[in-house]
């Protein structure tokens, strides 16, 4: 049977995975008035805990629009993480310093994080369909065509205007558009547990990675008393690694953690393996990649659910002011080569943090405790890992979406401008804005006044006396000048046509 044809939507977005970068995306998209269907192959949300901290800049991302306050709420705080070796904390990171709202790790079960931004849609009005699968798509110019199949077996041939891959590292988006998953799959086996543990000898607001000769053994606290335990284990040979039992995580936690340490009442007991794969576009088209689509790694640093949400945030705003007309399509260019260097630069970071967590040569592990002390105590050291791990130091300095910078040591384009403690961030709202820094004046009314689609109505508070700073509306600078012409020009490039801007 022919499937049914839907009427073309030019403006529509069809999300393919809602998981929580698919969540994210229809959230971001639906709060601008962007008409959104998002369709999950699966029954249900996903049950297990997997990805367990929000870092800070994910926090900061999700205030703009559904806000933070109901994560906050549900989560526990996570202040800091101590490097064990032997007998001796050889590190202690702190995140009580970093310069956020939110100075901490959010300790949250993925299915929660699910479960809170699936409700932050649906206040919008947008329903996940659930076992709706994206079976297959054509692209046009101006459309793309995708065929969807419904529970029932029926198909379903929608006409949308973009296609949205957040489904995941087996994404059908991206086996449509042939990209290469390129990357490759560690060497070793690595167990998880979530359980409830006895005898921690740290607060339940620190985790800890201890250093054995064996390999390594990381305990994050998740809720009072509940904590995920993970340990990598020699290679099996296998290609999946087996699901522990309980008495083999007592037996790896009893050699590698501190004594007196006791697992009861598991949770979730998992075994996996650790790829590190990334594309290296992640825009074909009309069709886009984001989150475990696009890369997947090493689970060192808590990073990838993470990664995946700000992919998300980063496409919503531009796809937004692109379908609304205000911008050229060429701003959505700026998605790739943005997220595709965080990505690679965070699949960097997690395989050396597993490939330093997991030596097994004496010499050089006693090198890397050694190192890892010295190190490790230097205050600016610690504040810049802090900053690293909460995704707060993650910018776009290479942005072809940045323009001009005045000198000095004000926020360079590309860098995230910290939030100002009672005032909205910047891309708060119900259309995506850019944000003025700048003193009041003549010039700058007239600015707002021909570039009001672009613009913030008001000026923010200067970041610098006699300076103009224009701030994405996620939060990132686009360039800071002297005077309106500046300003007036970066919005002209990235307006339809080159834009007159009137
Ligand atoms: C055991 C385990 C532990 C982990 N621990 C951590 C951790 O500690 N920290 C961390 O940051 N990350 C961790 N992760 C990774 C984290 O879970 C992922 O990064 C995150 O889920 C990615 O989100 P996503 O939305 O991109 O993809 P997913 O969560 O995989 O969601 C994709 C969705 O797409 C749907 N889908 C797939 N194909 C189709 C189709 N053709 N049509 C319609 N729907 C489709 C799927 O049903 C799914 O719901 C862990 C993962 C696992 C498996």
């Amino acid at each position: 049977m022919p499937p049914e044809t839907a009427a073309p939507a030019k403006g529509l977005v069809l999300i393919a995975g809602a998981g929580p970068v698919g969540l994210t995306l229809a959230a971001e998209l639906a709060r601008y008035g962007i008409p959104v269907r998002i369709v999950d192959k699966a029954a249900g949300r996903s049950e297990t805990s997997k990805a367990l901290v929000l870092w800070s800049r994910t926090l900061e991302l999700l205030d703009r629009g559904i806000g933070a306050a109901p994560f906050v709420a549900a989560g526990c705080k996570l202040h800091g993480v101590n490097i064990v070796a032997g007998d001796a904390v050889v590190g202690r990171i702190r995140m009580d310093g970093v310069g956020s709202p939110y100075p901490y790790g959010l300790m949250l079960p993925q299915s929660e994080t699910e479960r809170l931004l699936e409700a932050g849609l649906a206040a919008q009005g947008v329903t996940v369909e659930r076992q709706v699968e994206l079976e297959s798509f054509t692209q046009g110019e101006d459309d793309v065509q995708a065929v969807l199949r419904h529970p029932d077996g029926r198909q379903e041939s929608l006409r949308a205007g973009w296609l949205v891959g957040c489904d995941g590292a087996h994404s059908a988006v991206r086996h449509g558009v042939g990209a290469t998953f390129a990357g490759k799959t560690m060497d070793s086996n690595w167990m998880l547990a979530d359980v409830h543990l006895h005898g921690y000898p740290f607060p339940d607001s620190e985790a800890a990675v201890y250093w054995h000769r064996d390999g390594v053994l990381v305990v994050f606290p998740i809720s009072p008393g509940r904590s995920r335990v993970l340990a990598d284990l020699p290679p099996s040979g296998l290609a999946r690694s087996p699901a522990p039992t309980l008495e083999q995580v007592q037996a790896v936690m009893q050699r590698r953690g501190p004594p007196g340490l006791v697992a009861h009442d598991p949770v979730w007991l998992a075994g996996f393996n650790i790829n590190g794969r990334k594309v290296a576009r992640y825009r074909w088209g009309r069709a886009f990649l984001a989150g475990d689509a696009a890369h997947i790694h090493s689970p060192a640093g808590g990073q990838g659910m993470n990664t995946g949400m700000q992919d998300a945030f980063n496409l919503a705003w531009k796809l937004a002011l692109v379908i609304h007309g205000t911008c050229a399509d060429r701003l959505l260019d700026s998605y790739g080569p943005e997220r595709s260097a965080v990505g690679d630069a965070v699949l960097k970071a997690a395989d050396r943090l597993t490939t330093v967590a997991t030596l097994r040569n004496p010499i050089a592990q006693g090198a890397r405790n050694l190192i890892a002390h010295l190190v490790l105590g230097l205050g600016p050291v610690q504040h810049a890992v802090a900053e690293t791990l909460t995704e707060l130091a993650t910018g776009y300095p290479d942005s072809p979406l940045n323009g001009p910078a005045l000198p000095g040591d004000g926020p360079r384009p590309g860098a995230r401008l910290p939030p100002t403690v009672g005032q909205a961030p910047p891309g708060t709202g119900a259309t995506p804005r850019f944000a003025l820094f700048a003193q009041p004046s003549g010039a700058v009314d007239d600015l707002i006044g021909v570039f009001p689609q672009l613009l913030e109505p008001m000026p923010r508070p200067p970041v610098q006396p006699d300076a103009l700073w224009l701030v994405r509306p996620d939060g990132y600078v686009a360039c800071s000048a002297t005077d309106s012409v500046a300003i007036a020009a970066y919005l002209r490039r990235i307006m339809p046509g080159g834009g007159s801007g009137a």
